[in-house]
């Protein structure tokens, strides 16, 4: 299978299976057990905490905590804000464009929270929120702002550092959702965002762990009350997910300080887009205009199903997405690529293609004659 999927999800790293597999026989222990096994668990945890912090730009690792993935980490984040604001202060300033962890919560929250509501921020047809938007939209009941650092169906990078900087002026939280963008990116020395979340299966770790990184100073409030993770999430921890996601880190540490790492699986991108491009008429390239992920890409093929193309793309040895995950199965045309301005027939037929850092020349020159071939089958 040419795996061109890594968006959904990538697979965990030869390092992080074994991690995973010596924290499962070596460190099982509980770690809030005062003996030693409990104690050699909490430094394994320790430890991976430390290599996230470092991921995460050098972050002190008192700003992680555990959970069990970026969904959870989202939840923790608004929820956690939010409840804690007094009631004229709890409407959130967010994007169209946001995957359905905030898409879905806003809704949520509208019926749950008192006094609760939502703006959202303009996006340009590339697929990119207009940070100027934000100085107006900003009033004194806005208590949280939340953009997403990259957009997981385009892969349009967002102006994080604007929106965080106006924020900052007009003395308002910033959450980011950064979920695409760890393990990919080199994050900023000094994270200008308040709350950021992400997700390990996202960079070849495991899935079921995540973090929340908060910053110093912040107090949320807990979604799953207990005694753990400084209290801000309880739960015993899941002692080898975390390993792995601290395994992760430290070879995306690695990979990422290599800048020709990132340039060569960006190349593999672009050839793949030419030669789509070139062998399928008429299909597109949405969001070019963007500054974009190095390894997304997602091309229309207007008016076919992108549902029908998966599958004869899976059938025939491709893995790819329409839209995001989630939504798989689903025949409405991704509400991202239709925020953007992107026109039914042509989002409807939107097919996400997402590289890996092991993606190689030859599984693109195969993939592009794969889809080459399926899509004039069902055109046929
Ligand atoms: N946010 C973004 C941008 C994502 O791409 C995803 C996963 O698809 C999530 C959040 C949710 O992550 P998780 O699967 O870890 O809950």
């Amino acid at each position: 299978m040419i795996y061109l999927d890594n968006n959904a999800t990538t697979k965990p790293s030869d390092a992080v299976v074994q991690a995973m597999e010596r924290a499962l026989k070596e460190a099982w222990a509980n770690p809030s057990s005062v003996h030693r096994a409990g104690q050699a668990a909490r430094r394994e945890i320790d430890l991976a905490r430390a290599q996230i912090a470092q991921l995460l730009g050098g972050v002190s690792a008192r700003t992680i905590t555990f959970t069990s993935g970026a969904t959870e980490s989202i939840n923790l984040a608004i929820r956690g804000v939010l409840v804690a604001m007094p009631p004229t202060k709890r409407t959130i300033i967010t994007s169209p464009i946001e995957h359905e962890a905030i898409r879905d919560l806003c809704v949520a929250l509208q019926g749950e929270l008192d006094a609760f509501a939502v703006k959202h921020m303009p996006v340009s047809r590339e697929g990119v929120v207009d940070a100027s938007a934000l100085e107006s939209l900003i009033d004194e009941s806005t208590g949280l702002v939340s953009v997403q650092w990259a957009n997981n169906e385009t892969g349009a990078i967002q102006p994080v550092d604007e929106v965080a900087r106006i924020c900052k002026v007009r003395k308002v939280l910033f959450h980011s959702d950064a979920t695409q963008v760890i393990g990919k990116l080199l994050m900023p020395s000094e994270l200008q965002c308040d709350l950021l979340s992400c997700s390990a299966h996202k960079f070849h770790g495991p899935k079921g762990v995540g973090v929340l990184h908060v910053r110093e100073g912040l107090g949320i409030r807990p979604q799953v009350w207990g005694v753990q993770e400084l209290g801000r999430r309880g739960g015993t921890e899941n002692v080898p997910g975390i390993v792995g996601m601290g395994a992760a880190a430290r070879e995306a540490i690695a990979w990422l300080a290599d800048e020709r790492n990132r340039e060569a699986v960006a190349t593999l991108r672009d050839q793949f887009e030419r030669g789509v491009l070139q062998r399928v008429e008429g299909s597109v390239v949405i969001g070019t205009g963007a500054d974009r992920l190095w390894n997304t890409t997602n091309i229309a093929f207007p008016h076919l199903e992108a549902e029908a193309l998966l599958m004869l793309l899976s059938e025939s040895g491709v893995a790819a997405s329409a839209g995001a995950a989630c939504s798989s199965g689903s025949l409405d045309p991704s509400p991202v690529l239709l925020a953007m301005g992107v026109p039914e027939p042509v989002a409807h037929g939107a097919v996400r293609f997402s590289l890996s850092r092991e993606t190689t020349a030859q599984e693109i020159d195969n993939a592009i004659d794969i889809v080459a071939r399926c899509v004039a089958k069902l055109r046929s």
